[in-house]
């Protein structure tokens, strides 16, 4: 039987992908890519030629069998996004799943994704959080964020440049414009920049400079109702 190996790769910095990510790169027999331009971009800058099949959000659905026949075939299959972690907002889930089901070997290596530096990045508290990715565009965004009202964990999201100042203001209509925030952007990249500050200041800060690159918004819980481990150990 061959094996998954969920296979995290850089996120800017191309320093920071694995010894062992590289290692299992080159022996897969088939490198699974979200875009397998990107990918080739990678492979390249690591000096290697792969078979290289599409793996994206169109297709997995329908790919997900036959990968999974793959790997009960006896091949390595290794699973790419085109930055970061695969299942972390991006294809993974879903033949993660599949392979499971059908009682097949998965190896998901650690490495790069963009919430992990962010979280530390904001010096909020991280020994709880919440990982919210993308919130729902339209439908289902404001009932989200009326859940997350009372939140007490620190809650990470995904976003757009595109849209970073209309969320940062709908989050102090949910959260309260004093609400501290953490926003990185490009991280490990050449203009990697944090912002931190209340909701209030962020939203400024970036109304004024407008958004540029990839962008990851720290959020911190709600204040007076966060307690920290050793208090609930204590109420217990
Ligand atoms: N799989 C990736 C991971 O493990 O983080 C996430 C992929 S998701 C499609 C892309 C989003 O991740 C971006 O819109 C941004 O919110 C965040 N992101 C990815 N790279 C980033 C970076 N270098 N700096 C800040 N945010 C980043």
């Amino acid at each position: 039987m061959g094996k998954l190996y969920i296979v995290p790769t850089p996120i800017g910095n191309l320093e920071d992908i694995t010894l062992r990510a590289v290692r299992i790169l080159r022996e897969a027999d088939v490198v699974l890519a979200e875009d397998t331009r990107t990918t080739s971009v990678l492979l390249k800058h690591l000096g290697l030629e792969k078979r290289m099949f599409p793996h994206h959000k169109f297709n997995e659905h329908a790919a997900v069998e036959a990968v999974a026949e793959r790997i009960a075939a006896g091949e390595t299959v290794a699973l790419v996004s085109d930055a970061g972690t695969p299942g972390i907002s991006d294809p993974g889930f879903l033949l993660a799943r599949t392979c499971i089901e059908h009682g097949l070997e998965i190896e998901t290596l650690p490495g790069p994704t963009a919430f992990v530096p962010a979280l530390i990045q904001s010096g909020f508290p991280a020994d709880r959080f919440c990982f919210e990715g993308f919130l729902p565009q339209k439908k289902g965004r404001n009932k989200r964020l009326e859940q997350l009202r009372e939140e007490s964990r620190t809650m990470i999201f995904y976003e757009s440049p595109f849209r970073v100042v209309k969320t940062l203001e709908q989050f102090t209509e949910f959260f309260g414009a004093d609400r501290p925030v953490s926003v990185s952007r490009e991280l490990t990249k050449k203009f990697e920049e944090t912002v931190r500050g209340t909701l209030a200041e962020v939203a400024d800060h970036f109304r004024a400079r407008e958004p540029k690159g990839e962008f990851v918004i720290v959020v911190s819980g709600a204040p007076g109702r966060r307690k920290s481990n050793q208090q609930e150990e204590d109420e217990a």
